[in-house]
């Protein structure tokens, strides 16, 4: 789970547009198109770009590893938060379970453990975000206004969950006090 501090703060924002395509449709090509869980594709479109982070919980640093395909579906599951945040939350509980053979108190386990962690994660606002990955592994140049533009992504992205569960209150009570405790 993605520390609130740094909600959108990825290569998109950070590499000029023509790094970050090239990436991702590699990342695309190496899959053959198919989704890196379930083997899947999308109906709309096959296969979208995840960027797989480590987390140091003691020093507070986000560590890209890598970015793969995943179908829209697992990525909604992987996205858990937001997921929950646009209400999207029971088909994605029934996909994780289907993928994982799992039935539906162990999904809701499993979300409420993700959850749990995005919430300690989020306490602190003093998380780094390292990207060295990218520049090592394509030779991606970073861009000037790359942390700017990421902040005002983080912005906007924290205004939107906090509208959207606004708006749903009631329905996502248990993560309604989550969200806005910066
Ligand atoms: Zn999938």
């Amino acid at each position: 789970m993605v520390p609130q501090a740094l909600w959108g703060f990825n290569l998109r924002a950070f590499l000029a547009p023509e790094d970050w395509n090239r990436i991702r449709k590699d990342a695309y090509a190496r899959s053959g198109s198919r989704c890196r869980v379930c083997g899947g594709r999308g109906p709309q479109w096959p296969v979208e770009a995840d960027e797989g982070w480590a987390y140091d919980d003691e020093r507070r640093i986000q560590t890209l590893k890598g970015v793969i395909s995943l179908c829209p579906d697992c990525h909604g599951v992987r996205h858990w938060g937001k997921t929950m945040t646009e209400g999207r939350q029971d088909a994605a509980l029934a996909w994780m379970a289907e993928v994982n053979g799992w039935n539906h108190t162990e999904a809701a386990r499993c979300g409420e453990q993700a959850m749990k962690q995005w919430h300690t994660r989020s306490r602190h606002t003093d998380w780094q975000c390292d990207i060295s990955w990218a520049i090592r592994t394509y030779s991606a140049v970073p861009i000037r206004d790359g942390e700017t533009l990421a902040r005002e992504l983080n912005r906007k992205f924290v205004r939107q969950a906090q509208t959207r569960v606004g708006v749903r209150a009631g329905h996502v009570t248990h993560i309604e006090h989550l969200i806005g405790e910066r």
